[in-house]
């Protein structure tokens, strides 16, 4: 993306859609309001373009400018995980679906391989973790990459060294929040809660359940727990509220009391989840910190 300047795109997009530059330009500034200024011009451009059913032939798009909604989009990316392809079946039919990860120098995301020659390529050993592949006319669906009958997987003779492997959480206002998201987000702590404790099984660390006066892991049986501590706060970006849990680990990287907590202003990094309980979503966090003065002020600056 970064080899073509926004203006040679404008005129792209102007030429084939055979609108007037004015209106595309109209429709990016719209799309980028939309996301706060999260993308960049070129990233809306591509949007736009995309939503206007305009293929970028063969321009590849980076994972970090991937956006839900987009059709026809290509990347080229990493193979860092494949989970086993998975049959289900619907209809009466048999179908088989397997996920994997892919990665570039941007970030990383998930990959939904429907069509069942893809997902030979995997069960053959032909397309592996660490392989590079030609992704061609993918669907992004919420954060998703989806790749159907009429989209490409291939190997390609790219070397990209250093991809992104770590979490990749896209930074998001509260009122864009979607289940099982990864996002992350700017925003003032307006609710603390009682601090809980409870305990997990020190192989495995999921929560074991007590039997009379032994601890039970599922998978580890009998066991000596250990205690961890999780609280729930109430976050406020501006957008919206939202209920959040930290955990032990979150916790002990705060620096702060629970009294200080109130109102205080971080970035907050997570997964969107379902509380089975409430039914409503709520925000796992993952990692928090504190926010850097500087880059406020430059993302505030880039949205004006
Ligand atoms: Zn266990």
């Amino acid at each position: 993306m970064t080899e073509i300047s926004y203006e040679k795109l404008l005129d792209k997009i102007s030429r084939t859609s055979g609108l007037e530059k004015e209106e595309i330009e109209r429709r990016i500034e719209a799309k980028r309001a939309k996301l706060s200024g999260l993308i960049s011009k070129e990233g809306a451009a591509q949007v736009v373009a995309s939503e206007l059913g305009f293929a970028f032939d063969k321009e590849k798009i980076k994972i970090d400018e991937l956006v839900s909604g987009m059709r026809k989009a290509n990347t080229i990316a990493k193979i860092i995980k494949i989970f086993p392809p998975r049959t289900f079946s619907k209809n009466g039919k048999e179908g088989k679906v397997a996920n994997m990860i892919v990665a570039d120098e941007t970030s990383n995301i998930k990959v939904v391989l429907w069509d069942v020659n893809h997902i030979e390529l995997i069960e053959k050993g032909e397309i592996g973790e660490e392989k590079t592949v030609e992704i061609v006319n993918a669907t992004m669906r919420g954060n998703e990459l989806h790749l159907g009958s009429f989209s490409e997987l291939k190997l390609s003779k790219e070397e990209l060294n250093e991809v992104k492997r770590d979490k990749a959480f896209r930074e998001k206002e509260i009122s864009e929040f979607k289940l099982s998201d990864n996002a992350s987000t700017r925003a003032f702590i307006v609710q603390v809660f009682e601090m809980k404790e409870f305990n997990v099984c020190p192989e495995c660390r999921k929560k074991v359940v007590l039997e009379g006066d032994q601890y039970l892991c599922v998978e580890h049986g009998k066991v000596s727990p250990e205690k961890r501590n999780l609280m729930n706060v109430v976050i406020d970006d501006g957008t919206e509220t939202m209920r959040t849990v930290m955990f032990h680990d979150v916790l002990q990287s705060l620096a702060h009391s629970k009294e200080d907590l109130l109102g205080k202003e971080m970035i907050f990094s997570g997964d969107v989840r379902l509380n089975k309980f409430f039914n409503t979503p709520e925000f796992i966090v993952e990692s928090v910190k504190e926010p850097d003065v500087d880059e406020v002020l430059k993302s505030l600056e880039e949205k004006e």
